[in-house]
């Protein structure tokens, strides 16, 4: 029988011993939030596993789109969304989300508006050929 006996721990506040936490285990691994998942992930499976280093946002960012369809809200994704029917896309980068919206433009002569969380949006307009 195993009784469990609480630390009091009242006492200790910022004072950290780091018994048992080896160098290089403190909890920095990068975390990734979907609101549409409602959801969040620390990306320790793609630094440990993929072993994709700086590019793990990245990474996981792609996965998560091959998967659910959707970036994460950290991917600093571009988004473009047709204004005449609902046809639209994400991209991580601007320019294949420049290129979708100059492609569909062309050929449906819609006004596809790209946005990105940071930059706002423009709209790229179907009536510059
Ligand atoms: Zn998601
Ligand atoms: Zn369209």
């Amino acid at each position: 029988m195993i009784i469990y006996v609480p630390n009091q721990t009242e006492s200790v506040s910022d004072q950290f011993d780091g018994g048992g936490i080896e160098p290089g285990e403190v909890d920095d691994t990068p975390t990734v939030r979907c609101s549409r998942c409602g959801d969040e992930w620390d990306l320790g499976y793609e630094l440990d596993t993929l072993r994709v280093g700086n590019r793990a946002i990245e990474r996981f960012a792609l996965d998560h789109k091959r998967h659910t369809g959707h970036f994460p809200d950290d991917a600093g994704a571009w988004s473009v969304m047709c204004e005449c029917c609902p046809d639209g896309d994400e991209f991580l980068t601007e320019r294949p989300a420049r290129r979708w919206a100059e492609t569909h433009a062309r050929h449906t002569g819609h006004d596809v508006s790209i946005s990105h969380a940071d930059d706002g949006s423009v709209t790229i307009d179907a009536e510059r050929r």
